[in-house]
């Protein structure tokens, strides 16, 4: 089986003399709603879409987006392997915050048919896995969009704990509004505009992906600690930059 897995770290820091450093430094003093507003009617109107797994803190980044332009394209990832209890929180979130345009997108079933046919190549090959299911859907999708939003923040660790509000990862510009906002501002959030929590938030789950691949949090350690646990992995792969992985 050939496959070209995507090992390059994420490109934080562009030359200001190129175009993609001039974004960055004309919005440089930008973050939070206002970042968010700017990039969408300003600098990539109709061009800008917001990735959102619905997991435990997705309410705060898509009720931002709800405020500003709830028309905004959100593109859902699911891979088939997604707790039921996600899916059921997508349609509620979807519903009660008024997105317009929520995309679900997933796997080639052809990739499937082919690579894993028994939805067992978690178990043996997660990078693998995870190319399959989540990188080159998103990649796919994000193909008509020259920017996409996330919802990652530095307190949540690895390779999150220096992101920055805008980078470029050599084929999109990647727009993080939430990037410096603490646990107890995204619990505020929640309480001030009356979010509702995923349901698994209540078992003790800090951060939601697959189920074979999402465990409780280890005790005493960061909020993603339950993912991929036992393997030296802590992303799926759709935030390595540039997507070296775009074939199998
Ligand atoms: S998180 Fe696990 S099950 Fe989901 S795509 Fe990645 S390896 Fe596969």
């Amino acid at each position: 089986m050939k496959f070209d897995k995507a090992t390059s770290a994420p490109e934080h820091h562009v030359a200001s003399s190129s175009p993609a450093g001039d974004v960055m430094v004309r919005y440089a003093h930008l973050e939070g709603a206002e970042l968010l507003d700017t990039m969408i009617n300003e600098a990539f109107p109709g061009r800008i879409a917001v990735s959102s797994s619905f997991g435990t803190e997705s309410a705060v980044l898509l009720h931002l987006v709800s405020q500003v332009a709830p028309e905004t394209p959100v593109l859902f990832l699911n891979t088939g392997l997604l707790f039921a209890q996600t899916e059921q929180y997508q349609r509620s979130l979807q519903k009660q915050l008024g997105l317009k345009d929520v995309r679900i997108i997933g796997p080639d079933p052809d990739h499937l048919e082919q690579y894993d046919p028994k939805s067992k190549l978690h178990k043996s090959d997660t990078d693998m896995c995870c190319h399959l299911r989540k990188v080159l859907p998103l990649q796919h999708a994000l193909g008509s969009f020259d920017a996409w939003i996330t919802g990652r923040k530095r307190f949540q660790g690895s390779a999150r704990s220096e992101l920055p509000f805008i980078e470029h990862d050599g084929s999109h510009y990647k727009i993080n509004p939430i990037a410096n906002w603490s646990p107890q501002e995204l619990k505020d959030t929640f309480v001030a505009h009356n979010l509702p929590h995923h349901p698994l938030e209540e078992a003790g789950y800090t951060s939601l992906g697959c189920y074979p691949c999402t465990n409780l949090p280890v005790l005493g350690s960061d909020a993603r600690s339950g993912r991929w646990v036992d393997q030296n992995k802590t992303e799926c792969g759709i935030h390595n930059a540039p997507w070296a992985g775009d074939s199998i």
